[in-house]
């Protein structure tokens, strides 16, 4: 089956905004600028919320696509939520955070406390935790599900400007604990804390022939794991983190808790690096050799086992603006999907510069979590834009040809990336499709928080 979709977009080189609001990638304008409302405080939110004629759509860092994020009309609203940020209270197993604090602010409050969130983190941690918790952000670990699933409480101003909370113990949790943006205006979020571990993280490069048993063996033998796929040459980099045994924690310590490079660096990838870093040139033409496009693939390059608290470990991914397309797929049919998979990369030879990467995670509690109900395998999908804000041809048909694959497995795409929703049949994939629609007209009788993208998804 081959649905037609349109062009992802091309991104602005140009660093003026003009009249509208960007996301973060700059390839799409989201709304004129005069719609912009900034609040600092939860009053200010529901002063804005309930004083604002029209819809309103909310915003994070804006690092989801576009259309997840732009306004409907004119006359509509952008209520940007990050001046609503900091820690607003801590108990000895939890911490509450405004809801437009960045990740960052959060798992560096959480390190100095000694703590960390049971939910392992993403690559990077530039985004808002009220953004991160609305699209399902996760990390990697089948012990562990999306951040979503480490809230306890999540406080949201609704259309009418009045505040609510909702805890795990409420019925309708489950849907505002991955909400897409259309149920309220997420003020506050507690999440649960356990004591911060220490991780050692084994590094490897393996031939890709096992991988539909390997890649669950990984994933159930060590508390997280991650892997990067290089079909072209055949060749897995897997990380498989444990936690350090006492000599490991001790030698981190003694490094004054930074994160620990052990031993002699291996070669493993080098030469996969430098194939990808060749087609990564050919596509994006970008000139300087040490721009993060490269520097993403580069890192793979002598690569060495480390040791260090879990945001040493796994949150260290450097931002580049790129299309990623993410499906996660029951990881009951890794084995049959890696397979297709295989087999289509052998006919098709189709064009990549960056790795399949691939990430665990265990069930997830939010009813249109990707990985709702079930255990999850995702599988990542990278194209870099080039200098002048394009992107390949291959790589583009790249993306489509290996969503369709992943859709055709009974993928569920990530919500914050992109994907073509022609290829989804939402109320099939989600068992707690039409509950979350009824908790939502509850929330938002009117739909005011929303947007022709959800708008299509929802009405
Ligand atoms: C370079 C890069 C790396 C990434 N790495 C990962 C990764 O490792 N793992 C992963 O799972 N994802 C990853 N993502 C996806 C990213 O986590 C999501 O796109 C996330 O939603 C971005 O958060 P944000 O603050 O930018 O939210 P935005 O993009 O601004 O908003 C996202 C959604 O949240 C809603 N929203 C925002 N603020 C509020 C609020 N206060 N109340 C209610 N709703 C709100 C918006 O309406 C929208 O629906 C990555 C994205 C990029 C660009």
């Amino acid at each position: 089956m081959s649905i037609p979709v349109a062009p992802y977009p091309p991104r602005s080189t140009s660093t003026e905004d003009g009249p509208d609001v960007w996301n973060w990638a700059r390839n799409s304008t989201i709304a004129p600028a005069s719609s912009l409302l900034r609040p600092t405080t939860e009053t200010q939110l529901q002063e804005a919320v309930s004083s604002s004629p029209g819809r309103l759509r909310l915003t994070g860092a804006r690092m989801s696509a576009g259309r997840m994020l732009e306004l409907a009309s004119a006359g509509d609203r952008l209520v940007d939520t990050t001046g609503l940020r900091g820690l607003l209270g801590t108990t000895e197993d939890s911490v509450t955070f405004a809801g437009g604090t960045l990740l960052q602010d959060v798992y560096d409050v959480l390190t100095a406390m000694g703590r960390m969130l049971p939910s392992s983190p993403g690559v990077i941690a530039s985004q808002t935790l009220a953004g991160a918790l609305a699209t399902g952000t996760h990390g990697q670990g089948l012990r562990q599900s999306s951040l979503g699933d480490a809230a306890l409480t999540v406080r949201m101003v609704l259309a009418d400007g009045s505040v609510v909370d909702v805890d795990r113990h409420h019925p309708w949790f489950p849907a505002v604990q991955l909400g897409l943006g259309v149920l309220g205006a997420v003020s506050a979020v507690t999440l649960r804390t356990v004591p911060s571990r220490v991780y050692t993280c084994v590094k490897d490069a393996v031939s890709a022939h096992d991988l539909e048993t390997a890649l669950p063996a990984w994933n159930r033998d060590h508390e997280l794991s991650k892997a990067w796929w290089f079909p072209d040459e055949d060749l897995v980099h897997v990380w498989s983190a444990r936690e350090a045994d006492e000599a490991d924690r001790l030698a981190w310590e003694r490094g004054g808790g930074r994160l620990l490079e052990h031993g002699t660096a291996s070669a493993a990838m080098n030469r996969t690096v430098d194939a990808a870093l060749v087609n990564m040139r050919g596509d994006t033409r970008l000139a300087d050799g040490d721009s993060k496009p490269y520097r993403t693939v580069k890192r793979f390059r002598d690569f060495t086992d480390v040791t260090g608290d879990v945001y040493q470990v796994f949150c260290r991914g450097i931002a580049t603006p790129q299309i990623n397309v993410e499906i996660g797929v029951p990881l009951e049919r890794a084995g049959e999907v890696v397979a297709s998979l295989k087999e289509w990369h052998a006919r098709t030879r189709p064009h990549m510069h960056y790795p399949v990467i691939l990430r665990c995670t265990g069930p997830s509690n939010a009813w249109l979590s990707p990985s709702q109900g079930q255990e999850t395998v995702y599988f990542g999908l990278v194209v870099y834009y080039a200098d002048d804000g394009t992107l390949s041809e291959g790589g583009m048909d790249f993306l489509r040809a290996a969503e369709e694959v992943l859709a055709a497995h009974g993928g569920r795409p990530h919500w914050g990336k992109y994907f073509e929703a022609p290829l989804y049949d939402w109320r099939a994939l989600y068992p707690r499709w039409d509950d979350f629609r009824r908790v939502r007209d509850q929330l938002d009788p009117g739909h005011r928080f929303a947007n022709t993208f959800t708008d299509g998804l929802f009405d």
